[in-house]
């Protein structure tokens, strides 16, 4: 395990694993990792979680880090530019009624609103191979966790104080030039996504600029994630305590949105509120549109005065094949000036194929087929669950026509070093001292003007852990795959 050694030589737990284990429950459950309970929404269990912070090269991060705020402003123009979004998506929105959906959306309904809020957060796995931190996605709509990351940073310091003789955790600071000349054992870095996207969400409503207006959180029905997005409502509150939220469905909203044609503002019944920023925690995958009512809701939405975070285009920025889209020559470019910083961007793409060129087609699937174990193969989907991996490739590419085939991406599978690590969840089903890997979220937040493209805000502002066993392929601590951690640089 990673806490075993130090420079000054083995370290000693002082206390029986079960204690410790024990001890960083009632340290996550008082200060509230939590999530609600599946069946029981009157309950509270904790959201899963490492024991100790995982191992990591500072260099690596600080990389990712020092880039997030040209992957930020590259993103918002990409959603901002509508000749690259619809080439890069033209082959699937003919086919996906999802992603067609969302694009007549955005192409029919006019702009009300020249302010755009996002709130990102860039995912990556480092690469043994090349030794390079490789994007695995970037997210546009419903960044999760940004709530609950910093807790556990907060639980790691206590349990290392708590099991280790001799222990100071310092925190670091991500301008130190140089972790490795640390003198204490432990680096963990303070983590402000929270409060980060809080001001950004209070610059946005500023900018709206109806004090009395308030904010709508769009979620899904027995929303279990409800901690994560309440200390977001606290933490807006704590900077604007007259701030009112409310947290809807999109049914609900089918009784009770009210678009004024006139002002292009919306309303919610029966306060009559006027809604300044509708923040999107659902919405990112079919099954959120139960009904023709939903995307009516979602088109209303789209055509008001309201800020929306994220918009259709920011979202239709998000696909994974525009992800794949972008590694194309010159379009990176096309946005980000500096050639160092495009590059830099560059060297986190991992290398991607799609099916659509009639030419190449035969030659991919080949090469997918004699490789298997190397492919990921990923639909236009959001949520953890929906990708391909391994054996259950070989059926895809058999059983697929060629428009089927033109809903998946191909993505070289990254294999990040191995560290040990003990994973605690809940009813007691604790994998102690098992091998793990881990995927980085990086959180950026934007806020700005698409008509004169002013940027308010362009931030990089905290981060996510993730980790899962190696014999797991899927990600996402929604679905039960991995557990939230933070980094122990070295
Ligand atoms: P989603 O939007 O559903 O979260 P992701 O692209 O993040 O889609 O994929 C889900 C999970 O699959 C990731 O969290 C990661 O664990 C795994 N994964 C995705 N792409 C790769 C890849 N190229 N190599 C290795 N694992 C991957
Ligand atoms: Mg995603
Ligand atoms: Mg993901």
């Amino acid at each position: 395990m990673s806490m075993n050694k130090n420079e000054n030589g083995p370290m000693r737990l002082r206390w029986p694993i079960e204690d410790v284990v024990a001890f960083a429950k009632r340290y996550a459950l008082t200060h509230g990792l939590l999530c609600l309970v599946p069946d029981n929404l009157d309950q509270a269990t904790m959201v899963p979680f490492s024991l100790f912070p995982s191992p990591y090269s500072y260099s690596h991060f600080k990389f990712i880090w020092s880039i997030q705020t040209a992957y930020n402003r590259l993103y918002n123009r990409v959603s901002l530019d509508d000749d690259v979004l619809e080439k890069s998506l033209s082959s699937v929105i003919p086919i996906d009624d999802f992603i067609g959906r969302l694009w007549r959306i955005h192409r029919t309904v006019p702009r009300r609103q020249p302010i755009q809020l996002d709130i990102y957060r860039n995912d990556y796995m480092r690469d043994t191979k090349t030794d390079k931190m490789r994007q695995i996605e970037f997210n546009t709509i419903s960044s999760a966790f940004a709530g609950l990351t910093g807790i556990v940073a907060d639980i790691h310091k206590a349990v290392l104080r708590y099991t280790l003789d001799n222990c100071h955790v310092r925190e670091l600071k991500i301008n130190e030039e140089n972790a490795s000349s640390k003198s204490s054992i432990d680096l963990i870095l303070p983590n402000n996504a929270l409060t980060k996207s809080a001001e950004a969400m209070v610059k946005a409503f500023e900018l709206y600029n109806n004090p009395q207006a308030c904010i709508l959180f769009l979620i899904v029905p027995n929303e279990r994630n409800v901690c994560d997005q309440n200390a977001l409502i606290d933490a807006v509150q704590k900077m604007q305590p007259n701030i009112r939220f409310y947290s809807k469905t999109f049914e609900q909203l089918n009784d009770e949105l009210e678009y004024d044609e006139k002002t292009f503002n919306i309303y919610l019944k029966p306060s009559h509120d006027e809604v300044a920023i509708v923040y999107f925690r659902a919405g990112y995958i079919p099954d959120h549109y139960t009904n023709e009512k939903c995307w009516l809701v979602r088109e209303y939405i789209e055509q008001s005065r309201a800020i929306k975070c994220p918009t259709a285009r920011s979202q239709l920025a998000g696909f994974k094949i525009v992800q794949q889209y972008l590694t194309r020559e010159g379009i990176v470019e096309k946005y980000i000036h500096d050639k160092d910083v495009a590059g830099k961007i560059r060297s986190t793409f991992a290398s991607m194929f799609t099916f659509d060129d009639e030419q190449m087609r035969n030659q991919y699937i080949e090469t997918l087929r004699q490789n298997l174990h190397d492919y990921v193969l990923k639909p236009n989907r959001e949520g953890g669950g929906n990708n391909k991996y391994d054996d259950e490739i070989l059926p895809i590419l058999q059983n697929s026509n060629e428009n089927e085939l033109n809903n998946y991406i191909a993505m070289e599978k990254i294999r990040p070093p191995v560290c040990s690590t003990c994973l605690i969840k809940p009813n007691g089903k604790h994998l102690l001292h098992v091998e793990c890997i881990n995927e980085i979220g990086i959180y950026g937040t934007m806020v700005t003007n698409v008509e004169t493209n002013e940027e308010y805000i362009n931030e990089v502002t905290g981060y996510l852990v993730r980790t899962k066993t190696t014999d797991t392929n899927e990600g996402g601590v929604a679905t039960g795959y991995s557990v939230l951690d933070c980094l122990n640089f070295n």
